[in-house]
């Protein structure tokens, strides 16, 4: 009752959530006191959070920051919402997010942007700006978000707290909407490292609706937690460290390495050779796999539909139009454009290529060292409106994406402030190294 008192009074201008879900809530709080008095409670029972608008809720709108899904009430749950009020967790709402998670600053929202609790002049960061903004604002301890190619990472950073990327197939994509499939990842977003473990130790695992999920077991992701660090090999990628990167930024996220080396880690420098490749690779595939996905959305089955359509055709160009925002459009038609004959194999395939070098850097830099660490992002938090080019945006992310092209996990950590605003540290694993990269981070916390 209280964070929903607090979500009242604050929300209004922060705009962090879509859809506040009170009355469910309370429910699902008098439920998990009963579940509490009959010895039958979960292990977070009780716990509140948030979930991104991009994981659907039976019964509860799903609109994925989209007008085209502004009327769809999802008539089952996502596997990762199952699992949470399985544990006993209590949803309070709906997070805000760039539309169809495309974009880094949360300002591609059909429900407008989310303010950075920070500084309200600032973006949160996107595309799950709406749960970093929760998180950081104290409406919620934690809360869902997914990330593409930075979705997690990159707000929580500019946010201030503790977003966890896994490893591609550690968690169902099962009731998320797909934005593109091979890099979609859902991850927790908290104030600590200790309490995203908690929730991904509820939200990973197999799941047969979701043929990339993995089988394999779930560790205790809580266990390592307090294992030393002396011996820990760092690695920090030059191509991490080059232009571009704010001078700030950078002095916070090398004043964070040197808390690793005074608690017993050695640090080098490697190299991630195909770095520049990644931005380039990343906005041919998702956009390509973004174009087929949302094909789905054509007035015919759910979501908006035009008025009066006169045929078929004027139902699907119509409704299209009026549904989607501008960066969904453009990504429509980029994907569509190098997914045609004639250009796949000058970009798709050359971009598929380019991915499988990518991965390779990161497989090639695990020989030698047990993590990387750089800028989750090379600026702090910019303000709202400051980048109107699409390629300024995209640029954003070059921190990020190699790291959901790879399909490692990764770990945004607070680590200090520039021109007063939240700096992230991050923290890259080999495939499935979640509990070492949690371990890593909530030693710095
Ligand atoms: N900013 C990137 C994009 O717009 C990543 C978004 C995400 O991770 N969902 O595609």
């Amino acid at each position: 009752e209280s964070l929903l008192a607090r979500i009242e009074r604050l929300d209004g201008e922060l705009n962090s959530f879509i859809t506040v879900t009170a009355e469910q809530a309370l429910q699902a709080a008098d439920a998990a006191d009963a579940a509490r008095a009959k010895g039958e409670a979960g292990p977070l029972a009780g716990l509140p959070l948030a979930l991104k608008d991009i994981f659907c809720t039976r019964g509860v709108r799903t609109s994925c920051g989209s007008k085209m899904l502004d009327n769809f009430v999802s008539p089952y749950d996502a596997t990762v919402v199952e699992k949470l009020a399985a544990a006993g967790t209590i949803s309070l709402g709906k997070t805000n997010m760039d539309e169809f998670a495309m974009g880094s600053s949360n300002e591609n929202s059909h429900y407008g942007p989310v303010k950075n609790p920070w500084d309200l002049t600032a973006v949160p960061g996107g595309s799950s700006g709406g749960s970093a903004a929760a998180v950081a604002a104290g409406l919620v301890p934690a809360a869902l978000g997914t990330d593409t190619g930075g979705s997690i990472r990159q707000p929580a950073a500019f946010c201030g707290i503790t977003g966890l990327k896994p490893t591609y197939g550690r968690v169902s994509r099962y009731g998320m909407v797909a934005y593109a499939s091979s890099l979609d990842q859902a991850g927790p977003m908290a104030r600590s490292a200790e309490d995203c473990a908690l929730l991904l130790g509820t939200i990973a695992g197999h799941d047969l609706r979701d043929s990339t999920s993995v089988a394999r077991g779930v560790p205790d992701y809580r266990a390592e937690l307090e294992a030393s660090l002396s011996g820990l090999k760092i690695g920090l990628p030059k191509e991490y460290f080059g232009d571009g990167l704010a001078p700030e930024v950078e002095a916070a996220v090398r004043d964070a390495i040197k808390v690793y080396e005074s608690l017993g880690a050695s640090v080098r420098e490697v190299s991630l050779p195909h770095t520049d490749l990644a931005i380039p690779a990343y906005y041919v595939i998702a956009p390509a796999e973004a174009s087929s996905n949302l094909s789905r959305y054509d007035g015919v089955r759910f979501g908006h539909r035009c008025e009066n359509p006169a045929d078929l055709e004027d139902l699907y160009k119509r409704t299209r139009a009026e549904g989607f925002g501008d960066e969904v459009k453009r990504r429509i038609l980029i994907g569509t454009h190098t997914l045609s004959e004639g250009f796949f194999d000058a970009y798709y395939k050359k971009a598929q290529q380019v991915r499988r070098l990518i991965r390779q850097d990161f497989l090639d830099a695990f020989e030698d060292v047990d993590v990387l660490m750089g800028p989750a992002s090379p600026t702090p938090a910019f303000d709202l409106g400051a980048k109107k080019d699409p390629v300024s945006m995209y640029l954003q992310d070059i921190y990020t994406i190699a790291i959901n092209l790879a399909g490692i996990p990764g770990i945004s950590v607070p680590a200090g402030f520039a021109s007063g605003r939240p700096v992230g540290l991050q923290i890259l694993g080999p495939h499935f190294a979640e509990q070492q990269l949690l371990n890593v981070a909530h030693q710095f916390q």
